[in-house]
C-alpha cells in the first residue's frame, strides 16, 4: 500500500505516507508477538507514553538473533502512527540496556516474564506512566546489584499495585486514618484498600501483621536500601506475598500465567 515508504527518513517527514511520528522515547520490551512471517508486534512500556503496542518490520529475524528483543531490555525507539491503523509502527530500535545478564541467571530469569506480564496487565494502554517506568529501572538495577529476587518481587508488586490504584496509600486505615501497625487489619477489595477491623465490611480479607510491617518498609524505602539492610525474613515475605496475591486475584479474577510458573518453581524450595 505504501511501497515507497520503507525508509525512516521518508516516514519522518510529517504527513508523508500518512505516517506521523508520535514520539521518540526509550522503552522496555514487555511482549513480542508474531504478526506475520517477518514482522512482530511489540508491547512496550515507554518512558513518555506509557504502554504502547507497535509493529516492528523484520522483527522476527531480530528476535531470533536474540539480545535486542529480550523481555525488559531497554531500547530507544521512534513510534509512528499511520492513518487508519490502530497499531503504531516502531522504527529505529536501538539497544540502551540489555536484560541479558538477568535473563541468563537462574535466580532472576523467571522474574523477567512475570514483571513484564504484570506491567502489561495492570497498566492501561497509552496512559503516561513515568512512575512505573522508574520502578522498572529501579528494580532491574537492584537485581543486577544482587538484591534478593523474592524481596525484589514483593517490592515490585506492592508498588505496581499501588500505581494501578489497587492497593493505594500506606499502612493507615482507609476508613478512619489510624495507623494499622497494631490492632488487626483487613483488605477491603471494594474500596480497594487496607482498613482496620473497626472499619472493615464483612467480606474483607484478614491481613497478617508481618505483611503490614514489611509493606510499611517497602512504602518508605528504596529497594537497594531494603536489600542492604536485609529487610524481610522468609515469613514476612510469604505473608506479604499472600496479601499481594489476594489483591491481584480479587481484581483479575484469575492468576497471571507467569506467576503460576514462578510459584511452581519456588514451591519446591
Ligand atoms: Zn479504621
Amino acid at each position: 500500500m505504501h511501497g515507497n515508504c520503507q525508509g525512516r527518513e521518508d516516514a519522518r517527514r510529517e504527513g508523508e505516507c500518512g505516517a506521523v511520528a508520535l514520539l521518540s522515547t526509550t522503552a522496555f520490551i514487555l511482549r513480542v508477538d508474531a504478526l506475520s512471517e517477518k514482522d512482530v508486534a511489540l508491547t512496550l512500556l515507554t518512558r513518555d507514553g506509557g504502554v504502547v503496542r507497535a509493529a516492528l518490520r523484520g522483527g522476527r529475524r531480530r528476535f531470533r538473533r536474540g539480545a535486542l528483543l529480550e523481555l525488559l531490555t531497554e531500547v530507544s525507539v521512534t513510534l509512528f502512527q499511520k492513518e487508519g491503523s490502530d497499531l503504531a509502527r516502531a522504527d529505529g530500535l536501538e539497544l540502551v540496556r540489555s536484560a541479558f545478564d538477568l535473563a541468563s541467571r537462574a535466580e532472576t530469569a523467571m522474574l523477567l516474564p512475570y514483571v513484564a506480564e504484570s506491567l502489561s496487565t495492570f497498566l492501561p494502554e497509552a496512559e503516561t506512566a513515568p512512575e512505573a517506568y522508574r520502578l522498572v529501572r529501579h528494580v532491574l538495577d537492584a537485581l543486577e546489584a544482587g538484591a534478593p529476587p523474592d524481596l525484589t518481587t514483593r517490592y515490585f508488586e506492592a508498588w505496581l499495585l499501588r500505581l494501578a490504584g489497587l492497593l493505594p496509600g500506606g499502612t493507615e486505615c482507609a476508613g478512619c486514618g489510624r495507623d494499622l501497625s497494631s490492632g488487626g487489619a483487613r483488605f477491603d477489595p471494594e474500596l480497594p484498600g487496607l482498613v482496620g477491623n473497626e472499619c472493615a465490611p464483612s467480606g474483607a480479607v484478614p491481613v497478617a501483621g508481618a505483611a503490614l510491617r514489611l509493606l510499611a518498609d517497602v512504602r518508605r524505602s528504596r529497594l537497594d536500601d531494603l536489600a542492604r539492610r536485609e529487610v524481610g525474613d522468609a515469613p514476612s515475605l510469604r505473608a506479604l506475598e499472600g496479601l499481594l496475591r489476594e489483591v491481584r486475584r480479587r481484581f483479575l479474577g484469575h492468576e497471571l500465567k507467569s506467576y503460576r510458573f514462578l510459584e511452581t518453581l519456588s514451591g519446591g524450595s
